[in-house]
C-alpha cells in the first residue's frame, strides 16, 4: 500500500464544521486536519465545544454546516467502511455495568464478527487480564475506562477518538490511562480531548485549543512549548473569557 493511501486511511478532518442548537452556537466553523501516527490533543475548558465536535466527527450528530471526513470519506455518507475505521470512547463511557468484562467485550465483538482470539488480545493490551471475570460495576473508574478503551479498539481501528478519557480519574489512574493510550499510538491517529493542559501536554504530538466553539490554536506540541511565557501562557491566552 502506498504511503499516501495509508496516510489517508488514518486522517481526521474537519472542514468548516459548525453546530448550532437554536441560538446557541456550540461549534463555529472548525477546521483542522490530523494525519497518521499522531496523538492530537483537543483541549478546551468545559463547554468549549469538544464533545459536540467529536460527535460530529464520529457521525453521531449532524453538523449544521460543514463536513467531517474520516479516512478521506465524508462522515455524512455513513458507510460501513467508515465505521470500521473509527474507535470511539464517549465522555460518559456507556458500559453495560451488570455484565462481566469478558462477557461485555464478547458481546461487542459478536456485533462486529470479531474473533475470540482478538478479544483475548485486547484484554491483554488494555491490562484487563486479572479483571476479565469481574463485573464491570465492581471495577474502579480507571479500570472501567480501560474497558471503554478495549471496546473502542476491538475492531482494530486506525482512528481512535477519545472524549475526556482521563476525566474524573485520580492521578495514578490518569497516568495509567495515558500510558495505555501511548501504547496504542503505533499505526493509528488518536484524537484525545481534555480540559486539563497537563494531560494533553504529557502525551500529545499536536495541540488544538478550542474555546467558545472556535478553534484558537493549532500547532505542534514543540511550538506550543516555545510560545513566549510557555504552554501555560498559551493556554491562558487562548481560553480567556470573551466579554
Ligand atoms: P465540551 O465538550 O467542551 O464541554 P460541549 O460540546 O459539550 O462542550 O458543549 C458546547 C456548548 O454547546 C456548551 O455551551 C453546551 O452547553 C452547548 N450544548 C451542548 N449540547 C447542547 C444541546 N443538546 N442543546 C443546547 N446546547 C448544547
Amino acid at each position: 500500500m502506498s504511503d499516501k493511501i495509508i496516510e489517508s486511511r488514518m486522517s481526521i478532518e474537519a472542514k468548516n464544521l459548525s453546530k448550532h442548537y437554536g441560538a446557541q452556537i456550540a461549534v463555529n466553523a472548525l477546521n483542522f486536519s490530523a494525519k497518521s501516527g499522531q496523538i492530537v490533543g483537543f483541549l478546551g475548558p468545559n463547554g468549549a465545544g469538544k464533545s459536540t465536535s467529536i460527535k460530529m466527527l464520529v457521525g453521531l450528530i449532524q453538523p449544521t454546516s460543514g463536513e467531517a471526513y474520516i479516512a478521506g470519506e465524508r462522515v455524512s455518507q455513513d458507510s460501513i467502511n467508515l465505521k470500521k475505521q473509527i474507535g470511539y470512547l464517549a465522555e460518559d463511557n456507556p458500559l453495560y455495568k451488570e455484565m462481566y468484562v469478558k462477557e461485555f467485550l464478547a458481546f461487542i465483538a459478536s456485533l462486529h464478527n470479531i474473533s475470540q482470539t482478538r478479544i483475548q488480545e485486547v484484554i491483554q493490551l488494555t491490562g484487563l487480564s486479572l479483571e476479565q471475570n469481574k463485573k464491570i460495576n465492581t471495577l474502579s473508574k480507571g479500570y472501567q475506562q480501560r474497558v471503554g478503551i478495549a471496546q473502542a479498539i476491538l475492531h482494530n481501528p486506525s482512528i481512535l477518538i477519545l472524549d475526556e478519557p482521563t476525566s474524573g480519574l485520580d492521578p495514578n489512574q490518569m497516568e495509567e490511562i495515558r500510558s495505555l493510550i501511548l501504547s496504542l499510538k503505533p499505526g493509528r491517529t488518536i484524537l484525545f480531548s481534555s480540559h486539563i493542559l497537563s494531560e494533553v501536554e504529557a502525551i500529545c504530538d499536536r495541540l488544538l485549543i478550542i474555546n467558545h466553539g472556535v478553534l484558537q490554536a493549532d500547532c505542534s506540541m514543540d511550538e506550543a512549548k516555545s510560545f513566549p511565557g510557555g504552554i501555560n501562557q498559551l493556554f491562558q491566552e487562548k481560553t480567556k473569557l470573551v466579554k
